[in-house]
């Protein structure tokens, strides 16, 4: 079986997919109990440097990996 051409699964350009995603998402892997490594639940996705055809970072973009954001420190004292 030939090797894939790295085709980023989320915008579908190929080149420069260097990021591997996950799908079903993390999250759902480990509450079904199933291996996070598998090859089968990795996707290629274009990571930090983005995609040279539409320019997005796709796995950023995406969000999975972003915390969110902090919620503002109200303290009454
Ligand atoms: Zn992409
Ligand atoms: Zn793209």
């Amino acid at each position: 079986m030939a090797e894939a051409p790295d085709i980023c699964w989320i915008c579908g350009h190929a080149g420069g997919a260097n990021d591997a995603d996950h799908h079903p998402p993390l999250a759902t892997l480990e509450a079904e109990g199933l291996d996070p490594c598998d090859l089968r639940y990795l996707r290629r996705a274009h990571g930090v440097t983005g995609c040279p055809t539409c320019g997005r970072a796709c796995n950023q973009s995406k969000g999975a990996k972003l915390l969110p954001p902090a919620p503002k420190a109200s303290r009454a004292w």
